[in-house]
């Protein structure tokens, strides 16, 4: 092969793994379900949500999340855990506007949000969402988290966001702006992926 060929493909093969790395998001190289989260989501009725008070819970919830591969995106197990998701934050045990994967025990990307800024309010699931954008613009109000009982607090957050997920349905990677108290939720369980918790921004 010519040295400039070569020299290129090698290049190209640099740039592409700086580009896997910077994003995070090309191959398909998330972890599989482990037995543990695949009996956690096979269960029935309503999730146990973790709180900080259970020594064992805080470690989840200090934890980095992965993806899911995109495999399981599509699978009837992914519908399944999104049902539950949303079943346990509207739950009247619980009433919350929005729940990540580390309060169900799942060290995963996925949020379930409930859309103030759309018409009838609805919740939504969100895998391998990250923020890609958050404006200088602020607003502050108070927030709560299912897994913090009895604490509330102040918090600053950016007043829009622009979030990226994978579509379960394309498997395309799709973003959305959001504003608003919206945009809070999304960054409150957005957070929680990164085992970030709302005190710490008290
Ligand atoms: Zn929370």
């Amino acid at each position: 092969m010519k040295a400039g060929i070569r020299d290129f493909i090698l290049a190209g093969g640099f740039v592409m793994t700086v580009l896997a790395a910077v994003c995070g998001c090309t191959a398909d190289d998330a972890p599989r379900l482990s037995r543990a989260e695949k009996d956690i989501i096979d269960a029935d009725g309503i999730m146990r949500v973790l709180t900080v008070v259970d020594r064992e819970d805080s470690l989840v919830l200090r934890s980095e999340c992965t993806d899911f591969p995109l495999k399981t995106l599509r699978s009837e197990r992914f519908g399944r855990l999104a049902g539950r998701m949303i079943a346990t934050v509207t739950d009247s045990t619980q009433d919350g506007v929005g729940i990540a994967g580390p309060q169900v025990g799942l060290k995963r990307r996925v949020v379930a949000v409930q859309r103030f800024d759309k018409a009838g309010e609805p919740f939504e699931v969100y895998p391998n969402i990250r923020v890609e954008y958050l404006s200088d613009e602020k607003q502050t109000g108070p927030e709560g988290c299912l897994s913090i009982p009895e604490i509330y607090g102040e918090v600053e957050r950016s007043q829009t966001v622009v979030i990226s997920y994978v579509d379960i349905n394309t498997l395309d990677t799709v973003r959305d702006t959001v504003s608003g108290f919206t945009a809070v939720i999304f960054q409150h369980e957005t957070d929680h992926l990164d085992g970030i918790l709302f005190t710490d921004r008290m």
